[in-house]
């Protein structure tokens, strides 16, 4: 999962890589209760709390359950099966992506938990 963040100066969109399920779990990982980044495109720093960054599934992950979904269709058509088993690949993927990115989003930290 990434977590998004508009720069202050340029406006631009910027990502930062976690694995952490809630904010409380990526407060604890990075230490600080106000996000402090350089921006990738103009190199200003902005700064805000961890609860105004914004979890966004990982397209990565998505794109790749498409392609495995269409992958297992393909080699179950080979041995002439139609098989509704393997689209619910990429829709498991996608849905399990949303829900982690959905519980993320609704977690809130306060600075005391830290
Ligand atoms: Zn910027």
């Amino acid at each position: 999962m990434r977590l998004s963040y508009y720069c202050s100066s340029c406006k631009k969109e910027n990502y930062i890589k976690t694995n952490a399920p809630d904010r409380y779990t990526f407060l604890q990982e990075y230490g600080n209760y106000d996000f402090k980044e350089k921006c990738k495109h103009c190199g200003n720093v902005t700064k805000k709390p961890i609860n105004r960054l914004y979890a966004e599934p990982n397209r990565i992950i998505l794109i790749g359950g498409v392609i495995l979904g269409i992958v297992a269709t393909l080699f179950l058509l080979q041995f002439g099966f139609i098989s509704l088993i393997t689209l619910t690949i990429p829709i498991g993927i996608w849905v399990n992506q949303n829900n982690k990115t959905s519980i993320f989003n609704k977690s809130r930290v306060k600075e005391s938990s830290l």
